[in-house]
């Protein structure tokens, strides 16, 4: 098999051999995936799958990896970038379409800009539409989920279906889209707004993160908040802040962020993952839950 004539020459973009997936994602660490393509259109993307169908690759989609941690042996398969080409945004209030590979924050300006309201709450939020409808991203009180009308997927043989609302669940950080194939779209339900009202809004939501997020590489918070209390307040009273290992760092100044202070390894960082989990065990009995995602093979 060769695979760059099969498929690469089928593409616009050729396909990429051993992509380092440090420079794909937001933490900036993680080992080469074996191929990494980029579709400029859903007509490509169906022609990936099927490929991958046939030969028996395994398959994995990314957004603007901001919410996984890639091992430093990589990935094996196929990496599917879903991004700029799906980034679009069509329709009116009643469904306005999204294209998956749309950053939230374009996404909250650019609706903000047609005076809807309803997607205040994304702005700053670093990831694309695909993977906040995967997480059921949301921040401040609002969530994705909860403006969502219809999806539409590409499923694992190819095949295109739109999913539609009632079909749909969306919880804290989870939904039922997970293994149900690529999200290619989506169509949300906004409400007109007064324009200035809406900028005046995402103007404090992007000042209060500045204030609370560090600014190094990281994936945002790393555990999940367990009923009633923020993981991150969790850690710092364990006394977790600051902690280092190789070079990631619990943050200094909010303690559900590892930062990676420059020359960190995913490995650095899955240590780091372990041994706050302990503590919190040993000091609390509770199993914290992480909230990113881990993929690929360790070195
Ligand atoms: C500084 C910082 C701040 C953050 N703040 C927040 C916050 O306030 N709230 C919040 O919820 N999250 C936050 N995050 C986390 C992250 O931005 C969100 O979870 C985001 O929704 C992930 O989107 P992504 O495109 O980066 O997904 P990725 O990290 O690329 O992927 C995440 C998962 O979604 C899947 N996926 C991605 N795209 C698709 C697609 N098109 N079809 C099918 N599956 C797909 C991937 O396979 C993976 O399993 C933050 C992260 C950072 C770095």
């Amino acid at each position: 098999m060769n695979i760059e004539q099969e498929l690469g020459s089928r593409l616009t973009h050729g396909l990429k051999k051993e992509e380092p997936m440090s420079g794909h994602t937001s933490w900036k660490v993680g080992g080469p995936a074996d191929y990494f393509l980029r579709p400029v259109d859903l007509n490509e993307l169906i022609t990936i799958i099927r490929y991958s169908d046939q030969h028996k690759l395994p398959l994995y989609i990314l957004g603007n990896g901001t919410n996984v941690l890639v091992l430093d042996g990589g990935i094996r398969g196929l990496v599917i970038h879903i991004g700029p080409a799906f980034n679009y945004l069509d329709g009116d209030h009643s469904c306005l379409t999204a294209g998956a590979g749309t950053p939230m924050s374009t996404l909250a300006k650019n609706t903000a800009a047609l005076g809807f309201t309803g997607l205040e709450f994304a702005i700053g939020i670093p990831g694309s539409l695909g993977g906040a409808l995967i997480m059921n991203a949301g921040a401040f009180g609002g969530y994705i989920g909860e403006r969502v009308l219809q999806v539409k997927v590409v499923n694992f043989l190819g095949q295109v279906t739109t999913l539609q609302r009632e079909e749909l669940y969306f919880g804290y950080r989870d939904s039922n889209l997970i293994g149900k194939g690529i999200i290619v779209e989506a169509c949300l339900g906004l409400n007109q707004g007064d324009k200035e009202k809406i900028a005046k809004k995402m103007e404090e939501l992007l000042a209060q993160r500045r204030r609370r997020h560090p600014n190094l590489p990281s994936a945002g918070s790393v555990f999940r908040n367990p009923p009633g209390q923020p993981a991150g307040k969790i850690i710092e009273e364990a006394g977790a802040k600051g902690l280092r290992i190789g070079g990631a760092e619990i943050s200094t100044q909010h303690a559900n962020f590892i930062v990676n202070t420059g020359e960190a390894t995913a490995a650095d960082i899955v240590r780091l993952i372990k041994t706050v989990r302990q503590l919190v065990k040993d000091k609390y009995d509770l199993e914290l839950q992480p909230e990113i995602r881990i993929i690929g093979e360790e070195k």
